[in-house]
């Protein structure tokens, strides 16, 4: 763990980027502070009668875009320090993509592990008690999502506590990450993964900086290494291998397997999910060390797991060439720096991993326009495609199978629209950083930076402080 705490680390970041800025004196001050932050104390009574005192915070950083957004993290280095800085970054990754929000981010201490379902439910929901009771959580205000250590049944629990307390039309636009069947999305739980996917495709498409690297354009063939096999680790990589990469390593906190030939990412979840560990699947080389897993010879490290994991200790072994960041601030900047200099393409945490906020935002916006995306016209592209295809045929005199009418034809659903937009997001920001990097001379972290302090900053100076 490296000794600069998170939050400075975030805003060391945002240093580097404020030098190429021209801002009224004062201004990018205070976009770099967090605006609020919540402790919160709670008792959970146990299921045996004993009762703990539970710790949770929630930090707003900037309230320039509203709702304010951010995940729920449960995690036993939960602090004010790391939710803050997650905050911060919630509001540099929403602003990189253009989603119109305010950056947030709440934890609870605890390991999920140790506590029964009813336990956890009784957490959820009284953390969910309070913050209404702060008015830290609603659609207009504040809207949680899945982190470390969540996801859809923690925001299920979210919504249903919020309804009943504060049942409105908007209601289930709270919480995003919900199950389907409660006013969730399709395509959210592997929106994280499928957006790093995208970044990393994205980046790999360029051949001045693939030449650069001594690679090859294209993900077909590229090795790779995951760090982390939990929702975004594993999406990750079943996208890059699905594309024609070859995972190689996978490292867990109980040790790191390897394969030289490549891991079936589907096969490996399955024995996960079964056997509750990676460190007993087949035809692998166990590595104790998890660690010391990410030093070997690959293309592409995605670290995918938790905060400060590539510090000034390990950064100098590291070989791979690109670095992905599917966690929130993964590398301390010593390390990043380290890997620079020796040439390596860092695409850095405020842009690569906003796939799960990206399509968060489209959840928010079905719930609040209370209609499935592709509702109303899917039905009516298919037969305009229909009508079009059947003229064609009847000028060119050949017909179609009608499997092959059908593929043609198909409008698109929620999951498609849900992709298709998620994809643009991720390219349309890649290059917006990338031709920002060179206009500056910078590396991809500060241009993404520049690129977010630019939009919050135009809008601070444009409001004026309320004086
Ligand atoms: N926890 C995710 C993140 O760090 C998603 C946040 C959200 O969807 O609001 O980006």
């Amino acid at each position: 763990m490296s000794n600069t705490r998170f939050f400075e680390q975030v805003n060391l970041n945002f240093d580097r980027a404020a030098k190429h800025l021209k801002f009224t004196e004062g201004l990018l001050d205070q976009i770099k502070e967090c605006n609020t932050v919540c402790h919160f104390t709670f008792p959970l009574k146990k299921d045996n009668g004993k009762i703990e005192t539970i710790h949770a915070w929630r930090a707003e950083h900037s309230h320039h875009k509203l709702p304010t957004k951010g995940g729920i993290r449960y995690s036993m280095m939960v602090n004010e320090d790391e939710v803050k800085a997650l905050a911060a970054l919630m509001t540099y990754k929403c602003a990189v993509v253009d989603v119109p929000f305010g950056g947030a981010k709440g934890g609870i201490r605890i390991d999920r592990t140790k506590y029964t379902t009813a336990e956890l439910e009784r957490i959820t929901r009284r953390f969910t008690f309070e913050l209404v009771s702060k008015n830290f959580i609603g659609p207009d205000i504040d809207v949680p999502a899945p982190d470390y250590g969540t996801g859809e049944q923690e925001m299920a629990w979210i919504m249903d506590t919020y309804k009943s307390i504060e049942p409105s039309l908007n209601a289930e636009g709270c919480v995003t990450g919900k199950p389907v069947g409660l006013g969730g999305i399709r395509g959210r739980t592997e929106a994280t993964g499928r957006g790093v996917f995208f970044g990393i495709c994205e980046a790999c498409e360029n051949k001045e900086d693939m030449k650069e690297l001594g690679l090859t354009v294209g993900l077909d063939g590229k090795t790779v290494i995951v760090q982390g096999f939990g929702n975004v680790g594993y999406h990750s990589a079943k996208y890059m291998m699905e594309a024609g990469a070859k995972i190689i390593a996978i490292c867990e906190h109980d040790g790191a397997i390897h394969n030289e030939k490549g891991i079936d990412i589907e096969a490996l979840y399955k024995h996960r999910n079964e056997h509750g560990t990676i460190t007993t699947f087949k035809d692998v080389k166990l590595i104790k060390d998890s660690g010391s897993a990410m030093e070997l010879e690959c293309d592409i490290l995605i670290p995918a797991a938790l905060e400060a994991q590539i510090t000034a200790d390990n950064a100098p072994r590291i070989k791979a060439k690109i670095i992905g960041e599917g966690a929130n601030g993964p590398t301390t900047q010593e390390a990043h720096d380290i890997m620079k200099d020796r040439g390596a393409l860092i695409i850095p945490d405020n842009y690569l991993n906003a796939g799960g906020v990206t399509v968060s935002y489209f959840e928010w916006l079905k719930n609040l326009s209370h209609v499935r995306f592709g509702r109303m016209d899917r039905r009516f592209e298919e037969n305009a495609a229909r009508r079009m295809l059947d003229a064609m045929q009847v000028m060119t005199s050949r017909n179609l199978s009608d499997p092959e009418i059908a593929k043609i034809v198909a409008g698109a659903g929620e999951k498609d629209i849900v992709d298709s937009g998620l994809e643009d997001t991720m390219i349309t920001a890649y290059n917006e950083i990338n031709e920002i990097r060179k206009q500056y001379g910078v590396d991809l972290r500060t241009a993404a930076f520049i690129s977010a302090v630019k939009k919050v900053g135009v809008i601070y100076e444009k409001m004026g402080i309320f004086p």
